[in-house]
């Protein structure tokens, strides 16, 4: 089934083509086959997704919908050499649903397809998606569990109006009010620079690039001072795709998990960085497009739509996040002062960066009993 929406912006003209005919990279996990149903999806603007329910056998649990960050993909919650979080929700009476998302690395957009913005992120995948859950959910409670910038395309979604009563809503890395390391920043800057030279993504996997190309000077910049001689893991953590950020605490990932760091994190789209940045300098999520009609129901700054926010939120962060530093607690205090009628928390994970949160090889014991926990007491 091909899902189409009854909405009428998908009746309006698209500005551009994008190729949305490529088949989905298969997911890996350890789950029944046949209980995983992946369910052709296509957002009403074209683009081709993917969508992926689990079934756990019966149908009168809660529904969570898991939103990865951006050039990851689901498979960064079915890590079959870890418990992971789909693991950890099936045992726990939940009905799993993951979302690919446009900015996935299981689809090609980030390295070949069509350019778009976290404006498309917010106005079609995510509420479409949604829609598409209730439908199949019915009134069963749907809750959401968002990663970066899953969790940030999500805000914008929520402070449009487009995904209105949610179970409940928990937020990893970054929320409202992005802040990014000085370095990140003035790198960005730079980065930008090379958006007018041919390089349009920056690749993680070194194997594919070869030691010598365009990139060369990207990877070599990345293993400056790197302690793990892998080049994948130096332009990821030690480079945040040459960002100077880091991804994650690196004794957190389990050998097969830091093996497969090319698999799980896909080439970083250069042509986002505009976004990014507009994003970064307003210190919070402000849509990309001022004039095109189309995203009209986006709010212009999210965090002064905050009000429209309507379910529980758990911020959650490492405390040694190394690409959004404290932004959730910022956003913690912000919401506080501005709009304490929100049922907004903060929960800091000690010792955790930012995608071991999920990819971590202790993840299921020092993370997701906090999600449990949130989403035990509203379910
Ligand atoms: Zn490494």
């Amino acid at each position: 089934m091909i899902f189409r929406t009854t909405n009428p912006r998908a009746t309006r003209p698209t500005l551009r083509k994008v190729r949305s005919t490529t088949a989905l990279r298969p997911l890996r996990h350890r789950l029944d086959p046949a209980k995983v149903e992946e369910i052709p999806f296509r957002a009403s603007d074209g683009v081709r997704l993917g969508l992926t329910r689990v079934d756990p056998g019966d149908r009168d649990r809660p529904a969570v919908l898991l939103l990865h960050g951006h050039t990851a993909s689901a498979d960064m919650f079915l890590l079959p050499e870890t418990r992971n979080l789909v693991d950890v929700l099936l045992d726990d009476g939940y009905e799993p649903w993951l979302l690919d998302w446009r900015g996935s690395c299981r689809l090609p957009y980030n390295e070949t397809g069509g350019r778009y913005t976290y404006d498309d992120v917010a106005l079609y995948d995510i509420p479409e998606a949604v829609a598409h859950i209730r439908n199949r959910i019915g009134d069963r409670p749907l809750f959401v569990v968002a990663h970066c910038i899953g969790s940030l395309t999500l805000s914008l979604s929520m402070t449009a109006g487009l995904v209105p009563g949610l179970a409940g809503v928990v937020s990893q890395g970054v929320f409202l009010t992005p802040k990014l390391a000085g370095r990140t920043s003035l790198s960005m800057t730079l980065a930008g620079e090379l958006l007018k030279s041919r390089i349009d993504h920056i690749p993680v996997d070194f194997r594919k690039v070869g030691l010598w190309s365009k990139y060369t000077p990207l990877f070599a910049l990345a293993s400056r001072k790197a302690s793990c001689p892998d080049p994948t893991c130096q332009i990821l953590h030690n480079s945040a795709w040459g960002t100077g950020a880091s991804l994650f605490v690196h004794e957190h990932l389990t050998d097969t998990t830091h093996g497969r760091l090319a698999e799980l994190l896909g080439p970083a789209p250069l042509w986002i960085l505009p976004h990014l940045r507009r994003i970064e300098l307003a210190r919070t999520v402000v849509r990309w497009h001022d004039t095109d009609h189309r995203y009209r129901a986006l709010p212009q700054n999210a965090l002064d739509a905050a009000a429209r926010i309507d379910t529980p939120v758990l911020l959650l962060a490492g405390s040694e996040n190394g690409l959004w530093l404290d932004s959730q607690k910022l956003c913690h205090d912000v919401l506080a002062r501005r709009r304490p009628e929100l049922d907004v928390t903060y929960t800091e994970i000690p010792g955790y960066g930012h995608l071991d949160t999920f990819l971590g090889r202790g993840a299921a014991l020092d993370v997701f009993g906090h999600i449990l926990d949130f989403l035990g007491e509203r379910r």
